[in-house]
């Protein structure tokens, strides 16, 4: 190596700028290397060389500059694109399925007992039977059966898609009514409308924004109508004078021409906290013909659609040529089976990170009285609400204990800082405090908060001191 740039003398000036080759060698480079690949860092010190090299500081000091400079260009750059790599973060904003925190994480049992299926060789599309091409979907069918009585089941890379093949599948150049209250935007750009319009459907509204009834949808059928659309609200919901129309009485009155169906959305299957929501069984049960809903949900899998509901109108799905483009790979059909088996057997790890945040919530509330104690200069003991989030059960919220801390300087200052750390912490403001509701920290994470943390509150203390 170059002595001159390996020198531990960094504020030595180079007399001319050194070549990208001696800089790749640095031993602080090397860590970047490993993470973003050397092409990448390459790049960066390309880039950071002809920066410094076209600065007005460069030229003012005589084409001069200090190794610590251009090293603090490479370090910048490199650190803002490790920024961009998908990592690990800890998720203390008391949002279970977090959009932008991956919504569900995968249990750690689950997706360990799917490594040989995923690293191997696998019969995704073999019938290990008849050695005869089989079927993707496998075990799925049948454990969902089990599981919510849908008599058949198809997936999808997202909901997005299920909604999307379902309408093109069996709606197309026809009409679709839908009630004015549901016509919703989930998430970026996806508006029940547009996915209609690309449908190649023809979009009926009916009702109003807060009430439809049953009769609004039986009174807008023509001949030339293909489908009812119910679509969960998601992420709003309407309180006050609201009535929504009473499914199995739609179900019973359409004409056969006419079929029911259900973006469900969540995933919420018949579990006992979140009464109000109906959940996918009972759309079933009151007779709508598909229901379709995410599998990164409340389910707790990995990002599926699952289409259920009856066989005759899935398989038209399953022969529809966009079943192409939408259909999962084995890494999404073996968590999920994983998961479903996990589920039906009532073992801990086949429920979904709602209902373990729910459940949990006196333990955390426990844990928060602890660090609050231990934190006492700065911290203090305050009432949050957890959510499910990820537009499921918009309106219902889980009461508990959060932490709010007050710190010296601005708390987005804070805020900015615990994202920075090693193991990013992910908190929210309120007015000018920062918060943590510790309600979806998952287990391996709290030895991780409470020691990033710790030595941050450390750091404040001695700086306020000194
Ligand atoms: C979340 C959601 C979608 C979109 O599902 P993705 O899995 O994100 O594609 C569609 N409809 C409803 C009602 C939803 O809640």
């Amino acid at each position: 190596m170059n002595s001159e740039i390996s020198s531990d003398n960094v504020s030595q000036q180079y007399q001319r700028l050194p070549q990208v080759e001696k800089l790749l060698q640095l031993s602080f480079v090397a860590p970047f290397i490993e993470a973003l690949s050397r092409p990448v860092v390459t790049n960066q010190i390309r880039d950071a060389l002809a920066y410094i090299r076209q600065s007005e500081e460069f030229k003012a000091q005589g084409h001069m500059c200090t190794q610590n400079q251009v090293n603090q260009q490479i370090v910048t750059r490199c650190q803002a694109l490790l920024k961009c790599r998908q990592q690990h973060v800890i998720n203390a904003t008391g949002i279970a399925v977090h959009t932008n925190l991956g919504r569900s994480p995968i249990q750690r049992d689950v997706w360990d007992a799917v490594t040989e299926v995923n690293t191997g060789y696998c019969n995704l599309e073999l019938d290990l039977a008849t050695g005869k091409r089989g079927m993707r979907n496998g075990l799925i069918p049948a454990l969902v059966q089990n599981w919510i009585g849908a008599e058949h089941t198809i997936v999808v890379n997202n909901n997005a898609a299920s909604v999307h093949l379902m309408l093109m599948a069996l709606a197309k150049g026809k009409e679709v009514i839908i009630s004015r209250g549901e016509l919703v935007q989930i998430g970026g750009g996806f508006r029940i409308p547009d996915i209609i319009a690309m449908a190649g459907c023809t979009l009926v509204e009916v009702g109003t924004t807060n009430i439809t009834t049953a009769d609004d949808y039986l009174n807008a059928v023509t001949e030339n109508t293909a489908a009812v659309l119910l679509v969960h609200q998601s992420n709003f919901s309407i309180e006050g004078f609201t009535s929504a129309p009473d499914v199995q009485e739609i179900a019973d009155k359409l004409p056969e021409h006419v079929k029911l169906l259900v973006d469900q959305g969540s995933g919420l299957s018949n579990e006992s906290y979140a009464q109000e929501e109906k959940s996918i069984r009972q759309y079933l049960n009151s007779g709508a013909d598909i229901v379709c809903f995410s599998g990164d949900k409340i389910i707790g899998g990995p990002q599926a659609g699952l289409i259920v509901g009856q066989q005759s109108l899935l398989d038209k799905l399953a022969k529809h040529p966009m079943m192409r483009a939408f259909r999962p790979g084995r890494i999404t059909l073996s968590l999920l089976e994983e998961l479903l088996v996990k589920k039906l057997n009532q073992v801990e790890t086949g429920k979904g990170i709602a209902e373990r945040v729910i459940q949990a919530l006196n333990e955390v509330n426990q844990w928060t009285y602890s660090l609050v104690e231990q934190w006492s200069e700065f911290a203090e003991l305050v009432s949050v609400d957890s959510q499910v989030g990820g537009g499921s059960i918009p309106y219902e919220r889980y009461p508990n204990q959060g932490i709010a801390l007050t710190l010296p300087g601005s708390a987005q200052k804070h805020l900015d800082a615990l994202r920075d750390m090693p193991t990013p912490i992910i908190g929210y403001l309120r007015r000018d405090q920062l918060m943590l509701n510790l309600s979806t920290v998952l287990e391996h994470d709290k030895p991780i908060l409470f020691n990033q943390l710790s030595h941050y509150l450390g750091n404040v203390t001695q700086s306020k001191s000194s």
